[in-house]
Formats: C-alpha cells, sequence, structure tokens
C-alpha cells in the first residue's frame, strides 16, 4: 500500500479520485491549493503526488518546482490544458507523468502503477524484458528470440535500456537526451527519431504502427511492454 498526496481544487472531482485510489488499496491524502499541497507534502510525506496544475493560489509549476527542492517523490501531472507546452514545462520542471483531464480511472491507475513501480535494475537479475517476439537481456546486452539474435549498436543498446528500464513510464525527450548521449552530449531530437526509427524496424512487429516503442507527439516516448 502507498500513501498518494492528491491535489485538486475541483470537490467532485476530488472525491471520484480520492474513492477510487482508497478503493485501490492507496492510502490518501488531500489538498485543494497549492499551500496546502506542499504543507501536506512535508507533514505526511507521501510516496506519490497527483498534482492539478490548475490551483486557486499557487501554479502547479510552482508546486513541483518545491516539491523538487527537496524530494525525489513521484508526481503525476493532471492538466486541463490542451497545449502540449505545459506538459513539457511540467516534465521539464520535475514531473514524471501526466493525465489529461477529462481522464479514465484506468488510465490513472496505470500510470500511477507504471511510475511507483521500481526502475528495473541488470544487477536485479530480473527476466527478460519482452518487445513483440524478442527478449532483451540487460545483463549480458543480448537481444534474442528463437529466430536468432539482432545485433544492436552501443547508441541503439543505450536508448534501448533507458526505455526498459521505465516500462510503461513517459520519458522526456530532454530526459532521454540526457540518459542516451549525456548531459553535454551531442545528441538532439532528430537523432533521437534516427535512432529510434532504427530500434522500431529492429525489434517492432510492424515498425509503422509502434505497439511497443511509442511517440508521445512533442512531449516524450514512452515503453509499453
Ligand atoms: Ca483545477
Amino acid at each position: 500500500m502507498s500513501r498518494v498526496l492528491l491535489v485538486e481544487d475541483d470537490p467532485h472531482l476530488l472525491r471520484n479520485m480520492r474513492i477510487t485510489l482508497h478503493a485501490s488499496g492507496h492510502e490518501v491524502i488531500t489538498a485543494a491549493t497549492g499551500r496546502k499541497a506542499l504543507s501536506e507534502a512535508a507533514a505526511g510525506r507521501p510516496d506519490l503526488v497527483v498534482l492539478d496544475l490548475g490551483l486557486p493560489d499557487l501554479d502547479g509549476l510552482e508546486v513541483i518546482r518545491s516539491l523538487r527542492g527537496w524530494t525525489g517523490v513521484p508526481i503525476i501531472v493532471l492538466s486541463g490544458r490542451a497545449s502540449g507546452g505545459d506538459k513539457v514545462t511540467a516534465l521539464d520542471a520535475g514531473a514524471d507523468d501526466y493525465v489529461t483531464k477529462p481522464f479514465g480511472v484506468d488510465e490513472l491507475l496505470a500510470r500511477i502503477r507504471a511510475v511507483t513501480r521500481r526502475a528495473i535494475a541488470p544487477e536485479d537479475g530480473v527476466p527478460a524484458v519482452r518487445i513483440g517476439g524478442w527478449s532483451v537481456h540487460l545483463a549480458d546486452r543480448r537481444v534474442s528470440s528463437d529466430r536468432g539474435e539482432v545485433k544492436l549498436t552501443p547508441t541503439e543498446w543505450k536508448l534501448l535500456e533507458a526505455f526498459v528500464r521505465h516500462p510503461g513510464k513517459l520519458i522526456g525527450q530532454r530526459q532521454l537526451l540526457t540518459e542516451v548521449w549525456g548531459p553535454v552530449g551531442t545528441g538532439d531530437t532528430s537523432s533521437l527519431r534516427l535512432y529510434l526509427n532504427r530500434l522500431r524496424r529492429k525489434l517492432e512487429p510492424d515498425p509503422s504502427r509502434p505497439r511497443h516503442l511509442l511517440t508521445e507527439p512533442g512531449i516524450g516516448y514512452r515503453f509499453l511492454p
């Protein structure tokens, strides 16, 4: 069971989410303003924050930045705003994922599972990750199936590792560039697209309609096992 801080100023939505999360076994703390969210986060030490961006007192982005000053708690943003720019700004400020309003309960629960799941580490001896018909073995850097093995270049490996370490999670473009090419790396979004297309051609059953290595237009990428 995890403790979730729900921050939402719409009382109906807050109530519905509280009931849903409680029914899924979560302990729930709530806040209807940004200031209350910050004090509840400090006092209640939640395992996860679900944060509405449009709050009456503080902007949700300010709440994210304040939280990131002292905690790495996963943050899922609820955004009623249509523009991808706000989502990118929220991710850059330190949010982990977003759900666009209106959203279904299943979608919110899936996002919560993804951000609270521990990232896969090769030393854990975890079983291979599946992509289509392929098994990805992180520990010895092999991709195999009953048809044989597929060879990946070092950059393709780094990109694939960044994906499979965060199953189901949204990975922002900037984060992915940093994970593959380093903080002062030479990567840009066009090289990212190039390598991603190569990976899709090697691994996706139908590279033109990817089902595992997904693009969230203008925002980032997501790996669905
Ligand atoms: Ca609101």
